[in-house]
């Protein structure tokens, strides 16, 4: 006979905290069949409203940290979020954290508090694809499933998380794919950290780099980071965008590379004269999958290079970005990107 589930009193049921800061879960249309619609409409409290299961599984509060479509979102939400998440995980009386935002940067978002966050407990992403207005809105199921991996104590531990279309996927490896599609986000390399099913749990995996608790960035006191250029490689690129990202005082820059890492004759003498000057260049891939390794078609010991390893440009900006708080060296760096 199938042991009967016994539900937890009210007052027993974990604790979680909703910090929205817009994206198309938050969005809204004039119509549930049209394709424009305006980010960042609907406000914590009526998504919470709109999902009254998550009440069964979670003591809910919500906080409204923005209200933005994600390409809108900035560092200094970034740096506020981490803060107010930290403050948060550090009361005994919240046992997670969900926070709600736009698919377009949730990537890099995620990433940002997989390195800055300093606490074991869950911290979960969510979002959604179609707008709360939309037919089969996805946003709705996805804060449901979001609550219950935030407040599953079996996700502690695990970095920040992103739950969208049933999967959880970890920090490092999420990427979005699909400009439309519910089944936007992959995993690759790593694979995915688990699934969850009408709230239902099932991890297949702890990440296997440094986050949270064992990272070493923090940003308590931080008003702003270095500025960190990301340029796009593609045949016959103009070798001066190197020097226009210099002139605009960049501290580093990151080469969308083709293939593995890589960029024309003329951009890599261009890199190479700027890493002389102490500009940190990191060389990643626009291809969505695959590691970028040191000295494989370019010679980074000589050029002075950094080789991204398993971080897209995105992700791998935001690491310089964090790494150039502090005054480090070359190897320093480069084992960053091989430790996070
Ligand atoms: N531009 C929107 C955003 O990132 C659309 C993506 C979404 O939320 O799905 O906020």
């Amino acid at each position: 006979m199938q042991a009967k589930r016994i539900r937890p009193r009210p007052d027993q049921l974990p604790r979680v905290i909703i910090l929205a800061t817009g994206g198309t879960i938050a969005g809204s249309a004039e119509s549930a069949t049209q394709a424009g619609y305006a980010s960042g409409r609907v406000t914590v409290d009526a998504m919470i409203g709109a999902v009254p299961e998550m009440t069964e599984i979670a003591r809910i509060r919500g906080e409204q940290v923005a209200n933005v479509g994600s390409q809108d979102i900035t560092f200094a939400i970034m740096i506020d979020l981490a803060n107010r998440i930290n403050t948060l995980l550090g009361a005994d009386d919240v046992d997670g954290v969900v926070v709600t935002h736009g698919t377009d940067t949730m990537e890099e978002t995620a990433h940002f508090l997989n390195l800055t966050v300093k606490s074991k407990k869950p911290v979960v992403m969510t979002g959604a694809m179609r707008a709360s207005t939309a037919i089969s809105a996805d946003g709705p199921l996805n804060l449901y499933n979001a609550v219950a991996v935030a407040a599953d104590p079996d996700a502690a531990g695990r970095g920040t998380l992103v739950v969208m279309n049933d999967r959880i996927h970890g920090a490092h490896s999420l990427t979005k794919t699909n400009t439309t599609s519910v089944e936007t986000f992959i995993s690759p390399i790593n694979g995915l950290i688990g699934t969850v099913n009408y709230g239902k749990t099932e991890y297949f995996r702890r990440p296997f780099r440094k986050h949270t608790h064992k990272s070493q960035f923090s940003v308590e006191g931080v008003t702003s980071l270095p500025r960190v250029d990301i340029i796009y490689a593609c045949a016959d690129m103009p070798a001066d965008l190197i020097d226009g990202s210099m002139e605009r005082g960049a501290r580093g820059i990151v080469i969308a590379g083709d293939g593995n890492g890589n960029m024309n004759a003329a951009t890599i003498q261009r890199a190479a004269r700027a890493a002389q000057k102490g500009i940190f260049i990191v060389r990643s891939s626009r291809v969505p999958t695959g590691k970028v390794g040191r000295n494989v078609e370019i010679d980074d010991d000589r050029m002075g290079f950094i080789a991204s390893d398993e971080l897209n440009p995105a992700k791998a900006r935001i690491l310089l970005m964090l790494a150039l708080l502090k005054k480090r060296g070359l190897g320093e760096i480069q084992q960053l990107f091989y430790d996070y």
